[in-house]
């Protein structure tokens, strides 16, 4: 059965047709997973025998004559920062390396509902921070493209498992990007919904104000439907408003009318731009052209200024996130004796990485009394302004297309002064989205001579999913999907 050249709406078409049952389905993703995980590494946790109970419980119901929801059957993954009852859910952390929860995340009910068959819980950056799933305390995720480089991050797990066939979709969580940069590098479909479009209950928060979690999948129809199934109103949630409108899997096959798209010089103008990324992303304006939209230059001056106040806020808020792992509460317990200050230092020490205490040193220096007015208070007044500048801009056209990365996947163990300007700016293309509260799409613009996947970001106003879903189709529909990755040989 070739499902890996399947989109999710053939593969639920064909198990409710019965041309291989729900079990032979799954039983295909977990031989992909045995012949390649050793390689690819994108899990943390398996959840096989629960997987197969699902699958088999599924074919009777298909048997009886059941109608199940759409996605049912559907084998995915989901980011080890979403909260599986009974399930360890890690956030690949040594912190929360033994962390059962005793709920669900809002999202993963909502999938169960649907039906979903779960495979496992996806590698990704410690506590989601970072951008090439390097900084897992279990193990780093390769890249299905080429092994020996990244599959980008945090949620890179969940990327490489959908590239690799090792799952068929997959949610992750984006913050600064970490939905579409690993997208990008895995040649997939990332979306980062309007914040609050879909729950944050039961995802471990890393900057409240940031997070959103969202669809990876092969295909724009796939991540429709994914979404159509998440972006349900939580009353637990006080951001959470959902889906008002129509579904975003229909939405896809609208008539667009005369669309304008924003073309961001300032994007394409950086000096580390690669060249073959630009050459990809203009081609796909020239396509958007050819498709009767009319592309503007539009100004964007802010993303230097995103980045600052990305990384102040994101610190600032993951320091007062991470508050709660103090060896008391929960998460790791340092087996050192002496005091509660010793407790505290011990178990923080060994239970979390260098990227986090990093992160966590900023957010408690930006934040004392000193530093305040200089760095906080200034990185809030600088979100402000990327807001304004994009809701100025999203008055001249409908939607930005911008570039997700700066280049395509790079070798893993690259230094930081080896990726040319900070480590944190190579993902700066992503930060505009995630402090504006906007969505962004990460689709494949194709691949580079090397066969390493290329992405182009298309950004919108608040609650344009489905505008953003039709364009991207627009280009998928002409150009195909891109090859899947190589198969891994045993
Ligand atoms: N790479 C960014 C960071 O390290 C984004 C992370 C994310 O979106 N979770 O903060």
């Amino acid at each position: 059965m070739n499902y890996r050249s399947m989109e999710l709406k053939q593969l639920a078409e064909a198990l409710r047709k019965r041309s291989f049952s729900t079990r032979e389905l799954t039983e295909a993703v977990f031989e992909t997973i045995d012949q390649s995980e050793a390689v690819i590494g994108a899990y943390i946790t398996l959840t096989r025998d629960a997987a197969l109970k699902q699958a088999d419980r599924l074919d009777r119901l298909i048997v009886d004559g059941y109608t199940l929801p759409p996605l049912a059957g559907m084998p995915g993954a989901l980011k080890d920062n979403i909260a599986t009852r009974g399930i360890r859910t890690t956030n690949a952390s040594r912190m929360l390396a033994s962390f059962v929860p005793p709920y669900d995340a809002f999202v993963w009910r909502l999938l169960r509902q649907q039906e979903v068959v779960l495979l496992g819980k996806a590698n990704m950056d410690e506590f989601a921070m970072g951008h090439s799933t390097e900084t897992s305390a279990f193990h780093p995720t390769r890249n299905p493209y080429n092994p020996a480089r990244v599959p980008g991050g945090s949620s890179g797990g969940s990327a490489a498992a959908v590239a690799s066939g090792e799952a068929c979709f997959a949610l992750g969580s984006d913050t600064g990007g970490s939905i579409r940069q690993p997208a990008a590098l895995c040649g997939l479909v990332g979306l980062r919904p309007t914040y609050g479009l879909v729950s944050r209950r039961g995802v471990t928060a890393f900057a409240s104000s940031l997070d959103q979690v969202g669809p990876m999948t092969r295909s724009v129809r796939d991540n429709a439907m994914v979404l159509d199934a998440i972006a349900i109103r939580d009353k637990k949630d006080v951001h959470s408003v959902g889906n008002e409108g129509g579904s975003y899997l229909d939405a896809i096959e609208e008539v667009p009318g005369q669309l304008v798209i924003g073309w961001p010089e300032s994007h394409f103008r950086s000096d580390d731009l690669d060249p073959q990324v630009r050459d990809l992303l203009e081609k796909a304006l020239k396509f958007y052209e050819s498709q009767g939209m009319r592309i503007v230059p539009v100004d964007l001056k802010t993303l230097d200024a995103s980045l600052a106040a990305y990384y102040i806020l994101s610190s600032a808020e993951g320091f007062s996130a991470m508050n709660r792992y103090d060896g008391i509460h929960y998460g790791y317990r340092s087996p050192q004796e002496g005091g509660l200050e010793d407790i505290y230092t011990h178990s923080r020490t060994e239970g979390l990485g260098p990227e986090v205490k990093q992160r966590i040193l900023l957010g408690c220096f930006v934040l004392s009394e000193e530093n305040y007015p200089d760095y906080f208070r200034k990185a809030a007044q600088a979100r402000s302004l990327v807001i304004d500048e994009f809701e100025k801009v999203f008055r001249t056209c409908h939607a930005i297309l911008t570039p997700v990365t700066a280049t395509p996947a790079w070798p893993l163990g690259t230094l930081p002064e080896e990726m040319g300007g900070s480590k944190y700016s190579n993902d700066r293309f992503t930060l505009p989205a995630s402090l504006t509260g906007m969505p962004a799409l990460s689709i494949p613009a194709g691949l580079t001579r090397e066969g390493l996947p290329v992405g182009m970001q298309l950004m919108g106003k608040h609650f344009t999913e489905g505008l953003l879903y039709l364009l991207a189709a627009l280009y998928e529909d002409a150009h195909g999907l891109i090859p899947t990755a190589p198969e891994v040989m045993p």
